[in-house]
């Protein structure tokens, strides 16, 4: 079993908001005001869908011209901030049920440095065998670039017909999986960055749950691995 980090194993949104707690630091700092205030301005934006933007609209909303300088700091304590993450309900019911019993491997997009911080906050390095950073092969080899997958499926000796990947993002998460052969499980979760997404025409996953506690029954019924029969 490979799986997906962020929405899938843990909230992302937890990540964004201590990464808006550390830029409204800064803020604070450099302008005297309250950090508290700032962050709510920061996270107000997040939360009506704002993104990319976020600091430049902060800016503006408080009065100040663009500073190119001052973003990048922000963009800095954001991603650099020690993230204090703690696992979806599921998720932390699952690990157990799969590995050692089944492989269970890692495959996580995003800057690696960033998701490397995110590993470490959860202990994942100590609960699944494998992990691929797709960012070590370069931002062209993010998802749904097929090489990381290979080289994840390589660390665990699992050929990719006895694989499943299991993700969020109907976007990049099942389109490369399915065709290296995988198997795909979409984990659909209200409140997340693509809960309400729906897949263009053949980036469905082949199956979708809306609990990962759906998945050791799952598994059971599309057993193909040979790894595990007799
Ligand atoms: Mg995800």
């Amino acid at each position: 079993m490979l799986l997906d980090l962020d929405d899938t194993l843990y909230p992302e949104r937890e990540f964004a908001r201590g990464g808006f707690r550390a830029a409204a630091a800064v803020l604070a700092e450099r302008l005297h005001q309250s950090s508290a205030e700032l962050f709510e301005l920061l996270w107000k934006q997040f939360e009506n869908g704002m993104r990319g933007s976020i600091f430049d609209n902060a800016l503006a909303e408080l009065d100040l011209p663009r500073d190119a300088a001052l973003i990048d700091e922000l963009v800095r304590a954001y991603r650099t901030h020690e993230p204090q993450l703690t696992f979806f309900a599921d998720a932390e019911r699952l690990l157990p049920m799969i590995w050692p019993r089944y492989g269970l491997g890692l495959l996580t997009d995003g800057s690696a440095d960033v998701q490397r911080r995110k590993v470490k906050a959860l202990g994942l390095q100590f609960r699944v065998e494998a992990i691929v950073y797709s960012d070590d092969f370069g931002r062209e080899h993010w998802k749904p670039s097929p090489i990381p997958y290979l080289e994840l499926l390589r660390k665990m000796h699992v050929d990719p017909s006895h694989a499943v990947y299991v993700g969020d993002n109907p976007k990049k998460d099942f389109i490369g999986a399915r065709r290296l052969g995988l198997q795909t499980v979409r984990i659909r979760r209200p409140n997340t960055e693509h809960g309400h997404v729906e897949p263009s025409p053949g980036f469905e996953a082949d199956h979708e749950i809306v609990t990962l506690d759906a998945l050791p029954d799952w598994l059971a019924a599309n057993e193909r691995s040979e790894r595990h029969a007799a």
